[in-house]
């Protein structure tokens, strides 16, 4: 027997696959590759409202870390529970118009945790294609019959809920990460609504984004107290990290007693948990309000200057599909040397055949940097 991790890595590198961590330094939406390579403007972030790069949260960090120290050092359910814990979950129930709330140190783990307490065998989970990984991989870890639909598929979606046994789970976001359109919502809520099914709806790239005070998707299309698990991250708009599910209390109640990502690992620092807060607070109010405006503004330049209708770009996400693994890592390659850090997005993380740019905008880029971006596409 042999491990052979050389001729895997060989592999992957002739595929023109090979994937490297590299080291960024940011401040503001300019980025140095190593620290001290050459000024880049950064189109790949999911900071979308600036937030992580702001000096305001930085400071509410700081002042939070005072406040409530380093780790968690322990379980939520051992004595890892502090009252920003408890605060931000309530906060995060208000923010989504649900019951209640549960977070996670991620998303990742907010996917993992839930979908495998809420189905197993017998039961059956129908998943759009294009779900991120952590829905995946939480779908399969569930021991659920994984049934997957074709992306947006209203019909095949139909078909496959006649069929469907034990409880059954449609997995599906409203921002899609790798290509940032939009689900149908109203009509799957409606569908499964029909055939008795529970949806979760990650929220990942529509919260701070879309609908009223950014609460994302389900707000944007009135549909409150309609989707039975809401997920969304931390991460990504609000600039911290840790992931969250919003829904009845007794399906909290049931992840505080299954998730095992919940149970098993140590609760996320609690400075971050009360920065959090604010960030949420920010979001809704008068600044992220300005921030959603100038996010909003940018995209119309984008479309624009690319020559699309606004309506094909729903969300902050603008993907540039170019098919080849070689042509996309060419064209990211190009664009780096004239300044515009946007990543190559390759198989596995999309479908082969569609590799792609994906362009992320952000409040924080100045009209004149949009417009550059949109000269060096063409
Ligand atoms: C980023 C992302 C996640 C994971 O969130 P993290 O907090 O980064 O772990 C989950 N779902 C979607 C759609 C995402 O884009």
């Amino acid at each position: 027997m042999s491990w052979e991790i050389g001729a895997e890595l060989e592999e992957i590198s002739k595929a023109g696959l090979m994937r490297r961590l590299r080291v960024l330094d940011t401040r503001g939406v300019v980025g140095r590759v190593g620290g001290d390579g050459p000024a880049l403007l950064n189109f790949s972030s999911n900071d979308y409202l600036g937030l992580a790069e702001s000096d305001w949260l930085r400071g509410v960090l700081r002042e939070a870390v005072e406040k409530e120290g380093a780790g968690a050092g322990a379980s939520r359910l051992v004595c890892g529970t502090r009252p920003a814990h408890a605060e931000l979950e309530e906060a995060l129930a208000e923010f989504k118009k649900t019951e209640a709330a549960v977070t996670f140190t991620s998303g990742f783990a907010a996917a993992l945790g839930t979908i495998p307490a809420l189905v197993g065998k017998g039961d059956t989970i129908l998943l759009d294609k294009l779900s991120h990984a952590c829905l995946v991989d939480a779908a399969r870890l569930s021991g659920a019959t994984l049934r997957v639909f074709p992306h947006n598929h209203l019909e095949k979606l139909a078909r496959l809920l006649t069929t469907a046994t034990g409880r059954v789970l449609i997995v599906t976001e409203s921002v899609f990460s790798m290509d940032g359109d939009v689900s149908p919502l109203r009509e799957i809520v409606e569908l499964k609504e029909r055939h008795g099914a529970w949806l979760l709806l990650d929220e990942a790239h529509a919260v701070g984004v879309l609908g009223p005070e950014g609460r994302g998707l389900v707000a944007a299309l009135g549909l409150e107290g309609r989707v039975e698990v809401q997920m969304g991250t931390l991460s990504k708009a609000l600039g911290l990290s840790g992931g969250y599910v919003a829904v009845r209390q007794q399906v909290a109640d049931l992840l505080i007693n299954r998730a095992r990502s919940l149970i098993y690992t140590t609760a996320p620092p609690p400075a971050i948990a009360r920065a959090a807060i604010q960030a949420l607070e920010w979001t809704r109010g008068a600044a992220g309000q300005q921030a959603r405006l100038r996010l909003r503004e940018n995209v119309a330049r984008l479309a624009e200057a690319l020559a699309l209708p606004l309506e094909a770009l729903p969300s902050a996400i603008v993907p540039v599909i170019l098919g080849g693994e070689e042509a996309a890592m060419q064209a990211a390659e190009r664009l780096r040397s004239l300044g515009f850090l946007v990543p190559a997005i390759r198989y596995p993380t999309v479908a082969r055949g569609s590799a792609r740019l994906r362009i992320t905008l952000s409040a924080m880029h100045e009209p004149a940097q949009v417009e550059a971006l949109a000269r060096a596409l063409g």
